[in-house]
């Protein structure tokens, strides 16, 4: 039996490290897990890479190194597509940065497939915005926006010896979690670069514009906790303009559908989500309108029991119009039943269905607050709302349990551990 994970994130690590363990380990099973990259980075922490609060180098995973001591093999490849009569996937060549194959294309078969290759932002194929605006969509393109921050404030603070209004506009389209957690923490970013050297950037100098189609903020979330957001990142000094849809994207501006030119030194695209379209090109694979595979409660997909989704790739229907969302808790809670039913099934035990249990969810505002709704194991319906220090906890306490999924708990306790020691030796910004 060969199983085949595409895709090393949130749900995919986990999947293949308890597969890896369960039959890998054992000489149950081949477990193959293959990623674009070579490590893996939790993608929540996206933003604060960006911003430099963390260190992606120091983060990462090593996915070769996690395999040797799990159980599972990693192969380095980017997904092409599916051969499902002849059972294999499609595997591009992989070059580095100077263009020279590092591996040709290639082909792996399977006995059981895992698609786990998460989703992107969606620009809605709005004009401009592939051209001139970033996206946060993985580790390189946080690093890369973070090297140009750090040039950018490097500029500004020389530039202010001259011109001392001069300031550095920073617009990012979309209000949802990415959009707002990445605002605080570029106010918390600018307050460190001040405090190491950069001393002439003051609070005024730097302008955050998020713009959001919609009438709030994290539309996902209760209408209170988009409050008290809007009213946290107002404070910090962001410009949040709601209902103000973009149109198009030109060279250093986002022009609004009502005619207003949001002029910007940085830009990023942080709204929509979609699934990439190679998954809508699988033959005989049914989709939704975001490429999701459809899968039964089983989580195999709707027409191939050899074939699992999981993830933000995952199309699941709640029943009531809604999708399970494309959150790391749906993927960690994807990734636990897909494993058990991986080896149910290879025991020939009937397998079991998915249901997914909302457990509520934050936003974090950097170091200066969290605010979110906690749900569950309070009784039915019941939710609590949560902000400053407990919600911050609660909202580090996934990240842990990541952790805990892929090291156990003594591996994750020393991690604690490493995260705290490397918070007194290092700086607290990431600063080239
Ligand atoms: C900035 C940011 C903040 C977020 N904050 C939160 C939060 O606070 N709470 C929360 O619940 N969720 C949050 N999310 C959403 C969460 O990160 C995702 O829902 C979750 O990571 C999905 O897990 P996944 O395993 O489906 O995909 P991912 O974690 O995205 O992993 C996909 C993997 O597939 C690989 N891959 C992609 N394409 C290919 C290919 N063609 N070939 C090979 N490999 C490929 C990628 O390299 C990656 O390793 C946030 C997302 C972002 C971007």
């Amino acid at each position: 039996m060969k199983i085949v994970i595409v895709g090393g994130g949130a749900g995919g690590l986990e999947l293949a490290t308890y597969l890896g363990n369960k039959l890998g380990r054992k000489g149950l099973a081949d477990v193959v897990l293959i990623d674009q990259n070579q490590t893996h980075l939790w993608k929540p922490l996206l933003h604060e890479v960006a911003a430099g609060s963390l260190d992606a180098e120091v983060d990462s995973l090593s996915y070769r190194a996690h395999a040797a001591t799990h159980g599972f093999v990693f192969k380095l490849g980017q997904f092409g597509g599916v051969d499902r009569v002849n059972r294999c996937i499609a595997l591009a060549a992989v070059r580095d940065e100077e263009g020279f194959e590092v591996l040709p294309q290639r082909r792996e078969s399977y006995d059981q497939l895992v698609i786990a290759i998460g989703s992107g932002c969606n620009d809605f194929n709005t004009p401009g915005v592939a051209e001139y605006a970033q996206f946060l969509d993985g580790p390189r393109q946080a690093e890369k926006f973070h090297k140009q921050l750090v040039n950018h404030f490097i500029q500004l603070n020389r530039k202010l010896m001259d011109e001392p209004t001069r300031t550095l506009s920073i617009v990012i389209v979309g209000g949802g979690a990415t959009g707002v957690e990445l605002s605080a923490e570029l106010f918390n970013a600018r307050q460190l670069f001040t405090l190491y050297g950069l001393g002439r950037v003051t609070q005024q100098h730097l302008k955050v514009t998020l713009l959001e189609a919609g009438p709030r903020l994290v539309p996902a979330l209760a209408e209170h906790v988009s409050e008290a957001v809007r009213a946290e990142l107002e404070k910090l000094g962001a410009d949040i303009r709601l209902n103000t849809h973009v149109a198009r994207a030109e060279k250093n501006a986002f022009v609004c559908a009502n005619g207003d030119i949001v002029q910007a030194d940085m830009m990023l695209w942080a709204a929509g989500v979609k699934v990439p379209d190679i998954i809508a090109s699988i033959e005989g694979i049914e989709t939704n309108r975001i490429n999701q595979i459809l899968v039964r409660p089983t989580l195999q997909s709707t027409t191939d029991d050899t074939i699992y989704a999981i993830g933000d790739c995952a199309g699941y229907a709640l029943g009531d119009g809604r999708w399970v969302p494309p959150r790391a808790q749906s993927a960690h809670q994807m990734a636990s039943l897909a494993g058990k039913n991986i080896v149910r099934g290879i025991r020939g035990k009937p397998l079991k269905d998915f249901k997914y249990r909302d457990h509520g969810s934050l936003v974090s505002l950097s170091q200066y607050t969290a605010i979110g709704v906690l749900m569950g194991n309070l009784g039915k319906g019941q939710s609590l709302n949560v902000r400053g220090w407990l919600a911050r906890m609660v909202y580090i306490s996934l990240y842990r349990m990541h952790q805990v999924a892929l090291h156990g708990w003594f591996k994750a306790s020393l991690l604690v551990v490493a995260d705290r020691i490397n918070h007194i030796v290092k700086p607290r910004l990431k600063l080239h």
